[in-house]
């Protein structure tokens, strides 16, 4: 190993460099990984773009990381080097704050999110805290299972904390980077899958990817399609654009969910309290989940199948990786690799 590591970082916002730093030492409770993979997310803007409360710079992206632990730090313990580990968003939670005694991980108020508050994975090395950190399937390549531990955790979680069961219609708006997990979990987990998205192009994808609908919201009213097929009990909003979510409401049946998964821009939910109030629907969010969530959806996948269709470019390549993201050119997930 040597004494110094490449890292791409962010050293004021907007700008990308390629730069060598000194290895760190793991602290208490952390790991240092040795990078196999990260995934390129959406929410890399927050960090890249600057803006995100508590963010400072120079920071390195990344939450999608897939690495063997190389070094362990005092007082971890259950993980061992030479292990295979991801950490995703949620870069580990504190166990003492109101939220983790109450063993809601997700909404610890003491927890890094990963490439933000603490370096992430575009890089050859990352400091980790153990609590964040989730084991990788041996049959997942890193690269697959990049991915998995954001876009594929959002709709995981989103879809089996719902109150959809086998057998319900369930939408996935949206057959991107989150949408086309979210169409394969869905069809594995029991549901009867619509899958909505503009235009004709991306239903033989959808329908391959699990879907037994497909709705293109350009040549038909989501509504009332969702409606001619009985309406959904939910509606997983992957569409990074607020406003093409406000018209589903009316898609839902009674007692149906929308669940948000994705944000963009700065434009507000529309809601009409009337299909609210009659029929006791409801809109919340969903946010990744914990690090045995992830795990859960690696192991999901493991079990069922379930795979990201991904790029790959070298971490030497994260700018162009980032700029194709943001400009919608990456089908579906571009996935950053480090280290051959
Ligand atoms: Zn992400
Ligand atoms: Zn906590």
């Amino acid at each position: 190993m040597g004494r110094t590591y490449k890292a791409v970082q962010v050293t004021k916002p907007g700008k990308l460099d390629f730069v060598e730093r000194p290895v760190v030492e793991p602290g208490f409770g952390q790991v240092r990984l040795r990078v196999e993979a990260c995934g390129v997310c959406h929410t890399d803007a927050f960090t890249v773009e600057g803006g995100f409360p508590g963010l400072t710079f120079p920071r390195v992206p990344g939450h999608e990381v897939i690495g063997t632990i190389e070094a362990v730090g005092p007082g971890v313990q259950g993980w061992k080097q030479g292990q295979r580990v991801g950490i995703g968003y949620m870069g580990g939670h504190c166990g003492h704050c109101i939220s983790c005694r109450r063993g809601d991980f997700v909404n610890c108020q003491n927890q890094p999110i990963s490439g933000v508050h603490s370096d992430g994975g575009y890089a050859e090395t990352m400091i980790a805290q153990a609590s964040g950190l989730a084991a990788i399937p041996g049959d997942l390549l890193p690269t697959e299972a990049a991915p998995l531990l954001c876009a594929g955790l959002t709709t995981f979680n989103g879809l089996r904390n719902s109150k959809a069961r086998p057998g319900d219609l369930v939408a996935i708006q949206g057959v991107g980077g989150l949408g086309h997990l979210g169409i394969q979990f869905a069809r594995r987990m029991g549901f009867k899958v619509a899958a909505i998205a503009r235009g004709a192009e991306k239903e033989g994808l959808a329908r391959k990817l699990g879907a037994h609908h497909y709705i293109d919201s350009i040549a038909q009213d989501p509504v009332a399609a969702l409606q001619a097929l009985g309406g959904a009990r939910l509606i997983l909003a992957t569409a990074a654009n607020s406003k093409s979510m406000s018209p589903l409401l009316g898609g839902l049946a009674p007692r149906g969910q929308l669940v948000v998964a994705g944000a963009g821009g700065n434009d507000p939910i529309e809601v009409n309290p009337i299909p609210l109030l009659f029929g006791t629907r409801a809109i919340e969010g969903t946010m990744t989940g914990s690090s045995l969530d992830a795990e859960d959806t690696l192991s999901f996948s493991s079990l069922q199948q379930v795979r990201p269709i991904i790029e790959t470019l070298p971490l030497a390549s994260a700018a162009e990786a980032y700029g194709r993201m943001m400009r919608n050119e990456a089908r579906f997930r571009i996935v950053l690799v480090t280290g051959q």
